[in-house]
């Protein structure tokens, strides 16, 4: 297994509470690159075990870390993946996976503060599917095999550009700079136990707002990569944001304010600590 983290742009391994430079442990320069590491995510099980022989950069707890794909090529969002959030938004369960973009410019790291684009910015704690192996027209049961780990990410989301009008901008109210906050680590799939059933959760402020378990996904991890391999191309790095379960802010009538601060966690993968600050709108036309 390995967790694959970004320290000052640079990929590194965390092993035993350290962080070591993966194109250090490997003497080869190219895999410094976040993309070159994930497309080789192979070898990282070995260089892993080696982790333990090399000299380490420092403590990951002191450590500032970046997203583990800094810039993807491609990055996903799924809409309606829960049940309950379906409910909550008073849609119809959709009959294929619903998917938007959430640009890469908006992907940050796991301590990110989030710049408020306007008064109705909402939380969407989701588990995060990193792909390894470019993939064209996979099976559902080789779909695993295509992927490098899962992380864990917010789908940080203005509503009210969002769904000002119609249809509705997805992509765009999704998509201000630092609205996809990722990581703290790219976990591999053998960490899990079932990487199926993963415990997600979401606080506002320290109040619990979403729980839940990625076995409530209405499309499963695979059935999503199959999906979106079927007519996009996939490559190593590409994020898909797999969901958010029930708990958001749209259905409480609260947001985000200045000053608060968003805490995500799923099990194995750890958390993401986001304080929100004022920020900027869209242009006024
Ligand atoms: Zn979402």
């Amino acid at each position: 297994m390995f967790r694959l983290v970004t320290v000052n742009g640079r990929s590194a391994l965390e092993h035993d509470g350290e962080w070591y430079d993966v194109a250090e442990v490997a003497n080869d320069p190219s895999l410094a690159d976040p993309l070159t590491a994930i497309a080789r995510h192979h070898e990282l099980h070995a260089l892993n075990a080696r982790c333990v022989a090399a000299s380490g950069g420092g403590r990951i707890d002191s450590a500032v870390l970046g997203a583990p794909v800094p810039r993807p090529i491609q990055s996903f969002g799924i809409g309606l993946n829960y049940r309950d959030h379906a409910g909550e938004s008073g849609m119809t369960l959709p009959p294929a996976p619903l998917t938007f973009t959430k640009f890469p410019s908006c992907i940050a790291g796991p301590t990110a503060d989030i710049p408020l684009s306007g008064e109705m910015v909402d939380w969407e704690v989701e588990i995060v599917a990193v792909i390894g192996t470019e993939a064209t027209r996979v099976s559902v049961d080789d779909a695993w095999g295509v992927v490098a780990g899962l992380t864990l990410g917010q789908d940080v989301s203005d509503r009210a550009v969002q769904l000002t009008g119609t249809p509705p901008q997805f992509c765009l109210g999704k998509s201000f700079p630092n609205f996809g906050p990722i990581g703290p680590a790219l976990v591999s799939i053998d960490a899990f136990e079932d990487p199926d059933d993963i415990g997600l959760w979401c606080d506002v402020e320290g109040e619990r707002m979403q729980e839940a378990r990625t076995n409530q996904l209405i499309f499963p991890i695979p059935v999503i990569v199959a999906y979106l391999s079927s007519i996009c191309t996939l490559y190593p790095g590409d994020l898909i944001f797999t969901g958010t379960p029930s708990g958001v802010g749209m259905a409480r009538g609260r947001y985000l304010a200045a000053g608060e601060v968003v805490v995500s966690g799923a099990e194995v993968i750890g958390e993401l600590r986001n304080v929100c600050t004022p920020g900027a709108g869209p242009l006024d036309i």
